[in-house]
């Protein structure tokens, strides 16, 4: 079906992508691009990275623009694929008026998931607690995922943890821990914490080089079987939670881990920019395959 509304119709590039032929993908650029962008403004769904530089929609399809079409779609009921095609199209067109005044937003989005966290502090984190959850409640109420804390505690350490666990030493990897982190992560309380949910370790020091003195902001290593987090007290970037919880969603066989987008929520830079960081499509469907995101009745 040809596409009507005013400011579509005339876009021959809309038009065949209205045929899927083709669709327009992550990668495109231009008018036609421009044009979606300005469509999710309309609707609600804020655009703040493609409208950074001119105060306009910038026509560059990027990683902002692919996770607006998947909440768009979300939220419309289509299937989720941050592709604009037919159905992305058709839906975008019935909702925009032919003439008149700009299109109600969208209304808000129901949850649809959770995340079940339980944060554990030894030491003050240069960005609280609270600001970090904050953020990573924003990063993933985008994609409808609630975060329940279900349990908090500053944790108590003997005088020889204290020492011990002051500089924690250890490679960041994969699936397991060095000594220092076991027993960081052994710290505190374990009741009421489920296989399935994550715990986040707030600590001092994270070094990984001891010759180099290199430390982390933050490590998602963990024992396989206790999906968990560590964040340095020193971690500077608002996102380190969320970003080291993200990596332990992702698991350990997905690649790339780290994106160049300094506003993706996985991004490479020392600081990601992103507020709210949004996430790839490819990224987003890992994530919903995670057994750690659990689905609301
Ligand atoms: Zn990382």
């Amino acid at each position: 079906m040809a596409l009507k509304s005013t400011r579509f119709a005339s876009n021959q590039r809309l038009q065949q992508a209205a045929k899927n032929s083709p669709p327009i993908r992550r990668g495109s650029s231009g008018q036609h691009v421009a044009l979606v962008q300005q469509a999710f403004i309309d609707l609600g769904l804020g655009m703040a990275i493609s409208t950074k530089k001119s105060g306009k929609a910038d026509g560059v399809f990027g990683g902002e623009t692919e996770s607006r079409v998947w909440q768009f779609q979300a939220r419309t009921g289509l299937s989720r694929d941050g592709v604009i095609g037919r159905e992305t199209l058709e839906k975008l067109d019935e909702l925009l008026p032919t003439n008149g005044p700009p299109p109600k937003p969208l209304p808000p989005a129901k949850m649809t998931h959770k995340i079940n966290v339980h944060m554990r502090s030894i030491d003050n984190p240069t960005v609280p607690e609270f600001t970090q959850l904050k953020v990573m409640e924003d990063v993933f109420a985008q994609y409808f995922i609630r975060i329940d804390v279900l349990t908090g505690q500053s944790v108590g350490l003997t005088p020889g943890e204290t020492l011990t666990l002051e500089i924690i030493d250890g490679a960041c990897k994969w699936d397991q821990v060095s000594d220092e982190q076991k027993l960081l992560q052994n710290a505190g309380s374990k009741q009421g914490v489920g296989p399935n949910d994550v715990t986040v370790y707030f600590a001092t020091v994270l070094r990984t080089n001891t010759k180099k003195n290199t430390t982390l902001q933050g490590c998602a290593g963990h024992e396989p079987t206790r999906p968990a987090v560590m964040i340095a007290a020193s971690a500077i970037d608002k996102t380190t939670m969320a970003h080291e919880v993200c990596h332990v969603l992702l698991g350990s066989s997905f690649t790339p881990v780290h994106v160049d987008e300094d506003a993706n929520l996985m991004c490479s830079a020392p600081v990601c920019t992103g507020n709210p960081a949004f996430l790839s499509v490819a990224q987003l469907n890992r994530v919903f395959a995670s057994k750690l995101v659990h689905k609301l009745p």
